[in-house]
């Protein structure tokens, strides 16, 4: 018998306050009056804010339909592993920090139960699927979040986060580069990342194949943080239209990222929320 099931918790992970983050409210200017909504990541698929034609030419419709079917696998995946050690995930960014122990939660609300379970190690094969599956459910969640259909916001960073970029990086156009450069030298697969790092210092980082900033066991502490930025540097990211030409795809990618999400993600790191 499967111990019980508290259904308050997996509630939470689709809760109202989490679709409000993502599609509530057009003004995500953040001029100080933006909503501080906490931004979890749930165990299950997200809908596309878009259709998977409206971000044509720069990220075409195909290699998005299969790129989500993709996820979903992943997504698929993940769920039967944490169903086979009655995992009970509220965020999935919090089960991200520890996957090779399940701490007792702080917060059940946001945090990872193990039902029936005394806090410990999971599993090898369970925490494999974790780091992978659960690695690339979290990574893809965050990517589609960063993109939106080029106009239909602002064409550049602004507000608060936008002043933190030109501190760190000297100029917008400085933090692009690097981030690109950063994005070209990573070899083979991976994610490029911009990070929120807990001494507040804004870092661009990439993680190999579905690790991120989130993994504090696999990514060295310079790399740690939140990240308000993604890029999937797979080559299924962009080979359907660009074949090996990375740069042509990144320079693309710039075209159609969701800047206002930029703020929002911002806003929400920087209050120390989840
Ligand atoms: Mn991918």
């Amino acid at each position: 018998m499967h111990p019980p099931v508290n259904r308050r918790l997996f509630l939470s992970a689709g809760s109202s306050a989490l679709a409000g983050a993502l599609f509530a409210g057009e003004d995500n200017a953040d001029d100080g009056r933006t909503p501080v909504v906490p931004l979890g990541i749930p165990v299950h698929l997200e809908p596309l804010a878009f259709d998977f034609e409206a971000l044509e030419p720069h990220l075409d419709a195909a290699t998005l339909r299969l790129h989500y079917a993709h996820h979903s696998e992943h997504q698929a995946q993940f769920a039967a592993a944490l169903r086979q050690v009655h995992l009970v995930v509220g965020n999935v960014s919090t089960l991200m920090a520890g996957i090779t122990t399940v701490l007792e939660p702080a917060d059940p609300t946001t945090s990872v139960i193990q039902l029936g379970k005394k806090p410990g190690p999971l599993p090898p094969d369970i925490q494999h699927a974790i780091r992978m599956h659960g690695g690339a459910h979290v990574n893809h969640t965050i990517f589609w979040r960063f993109l939106a259909p080029r106009g239909t916001g602002p064409a550049g960073p602004e507000g608060r986060v936008a002043q933190a970029i030109q501190a760190e990086f000297g100029s917008i156009e400085a933090f692009k580069s690097a981030f690109t450069d950063a994005a070209l030298r990573h070899f083979g697969s991976g994610w490029a990342w911009l990070v929120y790092r807990p001494d507040g210092r804004l870092v661009i980082t990439t993680t190999a194949n579905e690790d991120n900033p989130l993994m504090k066991d696999f990514v060295d502490w310079r790399g740690q943080g939140r990240p308000i930025l993604a890029l999937d540097l797979w080559e299924h990211a962009y080979y359907g239209r660009y074949k090996n030409d990375r740069r042509a795809y990144i320079a693309a990618w710039w075209n159609v990222v969701n800047w206002s999400f930029l703020s929002r993600a911002y806003a929400i790191v920087t209050s120390g929320r989840a």
